[in-house]
């Protein structure tokens, strides 16, 4: 279960958040449960959740490992930092950074080359979708950003599919439209790297999943956890998203 937190939450109110989400998830270990907080705040979310099983990530990186590259972070900084996870292609990023699947591709191995886990986020746009389009959206979003990784590259990424119309909108997939779009995906990942690879494939749908719908999502076998906005920034909403898991 990932937490987006998005540009949201200062330094005073990260820590604060840790102060009431630690001991309500305590025990919940059968989910692996990571938090992405602003890259600012990665270290210090790292610190508050030293002893316990959050994770933390980061929601972005570049692909070069240094140089003049005014305002980025390289994978190994943000590893230095205690994070284990990464965000890589997220819509916001696509829609307002306009990164492409290339970009994503080249963000994915690099990342891994630091020693982080990606997660890769793929999905439609509502005239996409209306437009009968989603299977070639995501067609077209695995060939261009994941297609090119190796086997070995593959076994160490999770998906997000995160079809754009249902982030921060209130708007869900229902479990059985995002267990159809997991199920293209499971099916480009086994075209491409082979049967046990897409039945390893760890698949998270995200897009306005709140303490209220989670169970119905998780409910899908196609559904193998969630990445949370909104509802991530409430430390009890959070915390029960978990423990659906
Ligand atoms: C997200 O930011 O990845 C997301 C799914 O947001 P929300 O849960 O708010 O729709």
């Amino acid at each position: 279960m990932a937490a987006n937190w998005k540009m949201y939450k200062t330094a005073q109110q990260t820590t604060a958040f840790f102060e009431r989400f630690r001991p309500l998830v305590q025990g919940a270990d059968s989910c692996e449960a990571v938090i992405f907080p602003t890259t600012l705040c990665v270290g210090q979310a790292v610190a508050a959740t030293a002893g316990t099983n959050i994770q933390i990530g980061g929601q972005n990186i570049y692909w070069g490992k240094e140089g003049a590259f005014t305002g980025e972070v390289s994978g190994e900084m943000l590893h230095s930092a205690g994070a284990t996870w990464v965000l890589i292609g997220h819509s916001e990023r696509r829609q307002y950074f306009h990164e492409t699947d290339s970009d994503v591709l080249k963000k994915t191995q690099s990342a891994l080359d630091a020693g982080l886990s990606p997660i890769v986020c793929v999905g439609e746009r509502l005239e996409e979708r209306k437009g009968g389009k989603t299977a070639e959206v995501l067609v077209k979003q695995f060939a261009g950003g994941l297609a090119g990784l190796t086997e070995e590259q593959f076994a160490k990424i999770a998906v997000a599919y995160e079809p754009v119309w249902a982030i921060g909108t209130g708007l869900t997939a229902t479990p059985e439209i995002a267990a159809e779009a997991h199920k293209s995906l499971r099916g480009e990942a086994q075209k491409r790297f082979g049967e046990e690879a897409a039945r390893q494939l760890r698949i998270l749908y995200g897009g306005s999943v709140k303490p209220d719908n989670v169970d119905g999502l998780m409910k899908e076998a196609e559904i193998d956890g969630a990445l949370v906005g909104g509802a991530s920034l409430d430390p009890e909403s959070f915390a029960r998203i978990v423990k659906a898991a």
